[in-house]
């Protein structure tokens, strides 16, 4: 079956025209129903005819929501999308003043390995491909009648973005479509590990993302024995991408930095992260770990948070806690989708 949301404008027009001999506004047409995330039968003004032909051989949606759990404590949602070989990643969106955030996953599962992380616990399962990705968000979007209910988007949920990167860039540019849903570059984070390769061909395609580098631990055994990929790219070569990152692109630099009890938060690792970050335009994200019941690691205590800020506040590093939201609705990525996996199997 052919992911109709994988198409950009051009190419359903070509793909419409020439399997279905349709005319271009139709395709037109069937490209704005695309961007609701409704199925062929909800396709109004499309002929009954057309409809049957293109639902033989096509997905009009790439993924459904199943389930949907609603923090009491702040309003943040949690989405499980079906996708339609059956296989669940899992969404969250934020709201703040500003707007809107929702967080995508780009594959099932994930191969990095971090120890700390619920989505790489039973490996990589497959790829999202750019249509599925765009899908969740235009799921997500539909469910409000303002146009523009999804204001920013984060590749932060399950998967690696660089580790599927043709599909992630073909994402970007679906989901920066005018014509479609229209989300700028500048409001879309892209969170990565840090494959140094992908994030040095991210710079020169000058997309104008929000690059994350998820750091963690300055010293590279120690970051080793938590982010395996330090085996093959050391940090210092992945600041270095940022940093080639920023000079093609103007774009600050944002670091992600997990405090982890008693490994990751001490004085020493501070100065260290320092150094590394020294004369950047960066901003680092500070959160306490989410504690993911398979893997025994405990997040620092908050009075320790504080200190670990103070810290590299001290040493004139731009650094905040990110806020933690939606706790009580299994917070770490992964998390919803391993229960869901428990749930469902028999
Ligand atoms: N693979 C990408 C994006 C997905 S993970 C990356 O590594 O950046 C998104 C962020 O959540 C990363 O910074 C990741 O290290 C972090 N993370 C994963 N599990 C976590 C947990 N249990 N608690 C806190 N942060 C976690």
């Amino acid at each position: 079956m052919i992911i109709l949301q994988d198409m950009s404008m051009t190419e359903l027009s070509e793909y419409l025209t020439t399997e279905f001999g349709v005319r271009p506004f139709v395709a037109g047409q069937v490209y704005s129903w695309l961007q609701k995330n409704v199925g062929f039968d909800d396709m109004s003004n499309i002929s009954l005819a057309l409809r049957a032909a293109l639902a033989d051989k096509c997905i009009a949606a790439a993924v459904q929501i199943v389930e949907t759990l609603e923090s009491a404590v702040d309003g943040t949602r949690k989405f499980l999308f079906r996708l339609t070989d059956g296989n669940v990643v899992e969404g969250v969106l934020m709201r703040y003043k500003y707007g809107n955030t929702l967080c995508i996953s780009t594959q099932v599962g994930c191969r990095m390995g971090c120890k700390f992380c619920a989505s790489t616990l039973g490996g990589l399962v497959r790829n999202l491909s750019a249509g599925e990705i765009l899908s969740e968000v235009l799921a997500v979007n539909a469910l409000e009648t303002e146009p523009r209910y999804v204001t920013n988007v984060v590749l932060m949920g399950s998967g690696e973005p660089l580790d599927n990167f043709d599909q992630v860039v073909k994402f970007l540019q679906l989901v920066s479509d005018p014509q479609g849903i229209g989300i700028s570059l500048r409001n879309i984070s892209l969170s990565t590990c840090g494959i140094v390769p992908n994030m040095i061909r991210l710079a020169d395609m000058g997309l104008p993302v929000n690059l994350t580098l998820s750091l963690h631990d300055p010293f590279n055994d120690e970051r080793a024995l938590i982010m395996p990929v330090t085996n093959a790219y050391p940090v210092e070569e992945a600041v270095s991408a940022c940093k080639y990152f920023f000079d093609k692109t103007g774009r600050r630099i944002y670091i992600e930095y997990t405090l982890i009890d008693g490994q990751n938060d001490s004085y020493a690792h501070a100065m260290k992260l320092a150094l590394l970050l020294h004369g950047m335009p960066v901003h680092v994200n500070v959160i306490s770990l989410n504690p993911v019941r398979e893997t025994g690691l405990k997040g620092t205590s908050e009075s320790n948070l504080k200190r670990f800020l103070g810290y590299l506040t001290k040493l004139g590093v731009s650094a905040t806690r990110r806020r933690t939201m939606g706790r009580d609705i299994e917070g770490a990525c992964g998390q919803l989708r391993r229960r869901y996996l428990e749930e469902h199997h028999d």
